[in-house]
């Protein structure tokens, strides 16, 4: 490579339904920035994790995805499902669980951001009230299948799940959080809890939080208990910028703040490993869509936006900023796709974005 930089090798998974009509926009997009910054790319395309794939081969990867995978830094991956054919659980947990287990992408980050020319469902809301990015635990916490049911189908049926946290798990995403904040101009975290009703684990998690804060100290911390974050999600949305959660809450927190942004086909999302020991993957937070796939209708932003949020990743920051410039622009002057309410087609808003880069 001419200029000294290492390549980045991305693996392109479109997988299944709007995955393979955002995923060819994300790719002129990124074709662009590759012209324009000289980006040393190397693209991979998989034609496995998908419903398609599952039919022929009636597993959704093959049995050496992770050799195949061997070498990748990054996987830029569309959407996975097809539950005509094949169940929602077979088709996830067969392909983009296992990438977040097996590579242990034990941050989910997703930007919330408000852009001129967006409907806001919350009124009275502008551009720059809403900009912050919910950094979610990924791996352990609430959602552990450690548990069972006791006396089953008698009227002394009991229930129990455990939540797993270790110091280690919650070490790492504080850390994770705090760094992301101590990037940005407003030096502000704030750490979702609930430790008034979760009396054991959410106390524990808040001194996690409070011997991290003390390698920070130019960090403003704020906890608030989940219920009220989550209103004041809706009601406050201008005094977030960094939000911490446990698994749960997080992922709660993860679909809420888009939700206040308008439409579900601009959110993207990261599923980081920040050690770079594994591959990350970057992905639309929407899903399949069989309702729109087939008519070239489905909002590209959400993939457009994944992308250039693994470019941030892999350390090309003027691209990723090219990139989002080019996603602001449109939004505001369009051509919008029916979602936003314009007239436009996937590759119509698309391509002018491409050419904005
Ligand atoms: P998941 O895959 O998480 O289970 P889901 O299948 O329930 O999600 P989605 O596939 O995200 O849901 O679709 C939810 C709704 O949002 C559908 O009506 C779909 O048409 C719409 N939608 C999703 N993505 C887009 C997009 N990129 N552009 C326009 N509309 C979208
Ligand atoms: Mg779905």
């Amino acid at each position: 490579n001419p200029d000294g930089r290492r390549r980045h090798r991305i693996a392109v998974i479109a997988g299944d339904g709007i995955g393979k009509e955002v995923m060819p926009e994300a790719l002129r997009v990124l074709s662009a920035a590759q012209q324009k910054f000289d980006l040393p790319l190397e693209l991979v395309p998989i034609d496995w994790a998908s419903c398609d794939y599952y039919a022929e081969h009636g597993q959704m990867m093959p049995d050496d995805w992770k050799q195949q995978l061997q070498g990748v830094d990054a996987i830029l991956f569309g959407a996975v499902g097809w539950p005509a054919t094949v169940p929602d659980h077979i088709s996830l947990w067969g392909s983009l669980l296992k990438f977040r287990r097996e590579f242990d992408q034990y941050i989910n980050l997703r930007p919330v951001r408000l852009f001129e020319g967006v409907p806001c469902p919350l009124a009275g809301r502008k551009p720059g009230d809403i900009d912050f990015l919910v950094v979610r635990e990924n791996t352990e916490g609430e959602y552990t299948n450690l548990g069972g049911v006791m006396y089953a189908g008698t009227d002394r049926e009991i229930v129990l799940q455990e939540t797993v946290m270790s110091r280690f798990g919650a070490d790492r995403v504080l850390k994770f959080a705090f760094e992301q904040a101590a990037a940005r101009p407003r030096q502000k975290l704030d750490v979702a809890t609930k430790s008034n009703g979760i009396a054991i684990s959410m106390p524990w998690w808040d001194g996690r939080a409070d011997a991290m804060a003390q390698h920070y100290p130019q960090i403003a911390v704020e906890k608030h208990h989940i219920d009220i974050l989550a209103a004041r999600f809706v009601l406050q949305p201008q005094r977030f910028d960094v939000v911490v959660a446990s698994n749960l809450f997080g992922d709660i927190l993860s679909d809420l703040g888009p939700a206040c942004t308008g439409t579900i086909g601009l959110a993207p999302s990261a599923n980081l490993n920040p050690e770079r020991t594994f591959p990350s993957l970057f992905e639309p937070v929407h899903g399949s869509a069989p309702d729109i796939y087939g008519q070239g209708i489905a909002n590209p932003v959400a993939m457009i936006w994944s992308a250039a949020l693994m470019l941030q990743f892999l350390g090309e920051q003027a691209a990723h900023d090219a990139m989002l410039h080019a996603i602001e622009h449109v939004l505001a002057h369009g051509p919008r796709t029916r979602d936003l309410g314009g007239l436009a087609n996937t590759a119509e808003m698309g391509a002018a974005i491409a050419a904005l880069v």
